[in-house]
């Protein structure tokens, strides 16, 4: 038989004590969320009958998510990133805000201040022999009105699935970029085929999933933000068609509206009027994003990212 105790005066108002409740320092807001994860966890204790081996073993788990960075993996695993998208989406419709691009993930691995282009630019280094990308698409608001001047902040894997500046072997914001785009709303890139990827195989999150019987791969896929004055900022990606993960990312971060149909061509005219050889690949895809006149809607979420100030 379990024993409860979380219901009693004494076990409240000492959970209201260890939240600062009783104190008038501190942060408020803070205050009343550690109250309710306090008494969410106690609940959990109880209603579950968790053993100390139990809570220590969790504790432990938290000290290895740190040491491994993988936190911003282990909610995107879980999928707590995808239900933010999923509330965000919900509220938006409340307001009557739908239409455009749908938003996904941004996940981990952005970094900020990727080289500022005009129009186009060629975001690998040149070094990892990989399909020849070649990419490009529209910025439209949800008028149908073409935006110069956004700016598409793009990031993706290389051939290995792994991302500059966390894989410190590639070159500094190798197959990252900002490009602006040009009279027409119109921006391209030369890249190359991002590989999909897994979850460290020897860490936290992947433990885990092994737990869950889960996988923890995702679809070759590339992010983006896109921003405009006077636009909602957007965070998407595009996953590729024909992944084996395309329906089945560890992630949840496909949407319909942003699986991009990827060509392969083994056309030496056009593989040399784009200035390669052998195989190559191209992907068109616009983005639609919506007016608004609220400044902070036109910024990114404020959270901790690489080399952001
Ligand atoms: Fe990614």
């Amino acid at each position: 038989m379990s024993v409860k105790i979380s219901h009693t005066a004494d076990v409240q108002k000492f959970l209201e004590e260890a939240s600062g409740l009783h104190n008038d320092a501190g942060d408020a807001r803070t205050k009343a969320l550690i109250h309710r994860i306090l008494r969410d966890s106690v609940s959990i204790i109880e209603d579950l009958a968790v053993t100390p081996e139990e809570f220590w073993k969790a504790v432990n788990y938290l000290n290895v998510l740190g040491t491994r960075q993988e936190a911003g993996l282990v909610v995107a695993g879980l999928g707590l990133e995808h239900y933010l998208d999923l509330l965000m989406d919900a509220e938006d419709e409340q307001a009557g805000q739908s239409g455009g691009t749908p938003r996904t993930i941004e996940g981990p691995l952005y970094v900020a201040g990727a080289p500022l282009s005009q129009g186009e630019a060629r975001l690998d280094d040149g070094v990892d022999q990989g399909v020849p990308l070649f990419m490009q698409g529209r910025v439209f608001n949800t008028v149908g009105e073409p935006l110069a001047g956004a700016v598409v902040d793009v990031w993706h894997a290389n051939t290995g699935g792994s991302y500059s500046y966390f894989d410190s072997t590639q070159s500094d914001f190798n197959l990252r970029r900002r490009i602006v785009t040009d009279a027409d709303g119109r921006y391209r890139f030369r890249s190359i085929v991002p590989s999909g990827y897994g979850c460290p195989p020897d860490g936290p999150t992947q433990h885990l999933l092994d737990q869950l019987g889960r996988h923890g791969q995702r679809p070759a896929h590339i992010h983006f933000f896109i921003s405009a004055p006077d636009h909602r900022h957007l965070t998407t990606q595009i996953n590729l068609d024909g992944d084996e993960y395309l329906h089945d990312d560890f992630a949840y971060a496909t949407r319909d509206e942003l699986i991009a149909r990827i060509t392969f061509s083994d056309d030496q005219k056009r593989a040399s009027d784009y200035g390669v050889s052998g195989r190559f690949a191209e992907i068109e895809f616009d983005f639609t994003v919506q007016k608004t006149i609220e400044p902070l809607e036109q910024q990114r979420k404020t959270r901790v990212r690489a080399l952001e100030c």
